[in-house]
């Protein structure tokens, strides 16, 4: 499996999922490029170790909610890096609270970052797919997104959507041999799930058939997998990384 000669987008590469997709797809000959909504210290950190591995990397702050942002962003990559052959939708936020707690702003930053940043971003680049008649999406979704979680009403809908769009970009653009697929993780040790309680951890593993938390790089295996000429006959599906989380 390789992606030697292609180009991957991936916000929120510079940590978590992201970076960890990152990290696979350049152990696999990709060229990448990053975006986060910070720079500084980690994203630098990022950056030079994915070089380590021998991958070309280029870092870019793009908050992806704000769609002239993301526009100009992508002028740029395309600019500096003449193409992009892949695009990882993994930019997200929790806002977790109960329905009556949650604040407008909680909803509109999970709903804006979550879905419409996914949409933005796949936006700028669909004419670039187009124009070469390839290219390949993965949308980061969640199990939440398929079974709801109480208390992360305002996230599960940003997920749904997410899977709603998938779908409707892979009948959309199918004929033009472009694929888009979700990944709906689980519990996957992040900084995004390091809020969770040792005691609500270890009652999450009690229920997980495989009898532990994911790792970044579970999903960061199929990522690769999806990214790949393997996968040239799957789209518009939505494959979990739980560990049994949702069966
Ligand atoms: P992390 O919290 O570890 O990292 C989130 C990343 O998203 C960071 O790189 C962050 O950038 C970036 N980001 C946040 N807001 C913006 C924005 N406005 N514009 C651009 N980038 C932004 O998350 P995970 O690695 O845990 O999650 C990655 C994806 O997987 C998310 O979509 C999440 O919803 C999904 N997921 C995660 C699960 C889990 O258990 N961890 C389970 C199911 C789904 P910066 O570093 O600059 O802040």
């Amino acid at each position: 499996m390789t992606l030697s000669g292609k180009t991957a987008l991936i916000t929120g590469g510079t940590r978590g999922i992201g970076l960890a997709i990152a990290k696979k797809f350049a152990e696999h000959g990709a060229k990448l490029v990053l975006l986060a909504a910070h720079g500084g210290e980690r994203a630098e950190a990022a950056v030079s170790e994915l070089q380590k591995i021998g991958a070309e990397v280029g870092f870019y702050v793009c908050d992806v909610s704000d769609a002239a942002q993301v526009s100009e962003t992508v002028t740029k990559v395309l600019a500096d890096f003449g193409t992009v052959d892949i695009l990882v939708n993994n930019a997200g936020i929790t806002r977790d609270n109960l329905l009556p707690s949650l604040d407008t702003v909680d909803i509109d930053d999970v709903i804006d970052i979550n879905l419409k940043g996914t949409i933005f971003m796949t936006q700028a680049l669909i004419r670039t797919f187009v124009k070469k008649r390839s290219g390949v999406i993965i949308n980061l979704s969640s199990v939440v997104g398929m079974m709801g979680n109480k208390g992360q009403t305002n996230y599960a809908a940003s997920k749904a959507g997410v899977i709603g769009f998938t779908k409707s970009v892979a009948k959309e653009y199918g004929r033009r041999n472009i694929r888009c697929n979700a990944i709906a993780p689980g519990y996957i040790a992040t900084d995004m799930t390091a809020a969770l309680s040792e005691e609500m951890t270890a009652e999450l593993t009690k229920q997980l058939p495989i009898g532990r938390l994911g790792q970044p790089e579970d999903v960061a295996n199929l990522a690769l997998f999806l990214a790949g000429d393997c996968a040239g006959y799957i789209t518009g599906e939505v494959i979990k990384v739980d560990g049994g989380m949702y069966i």
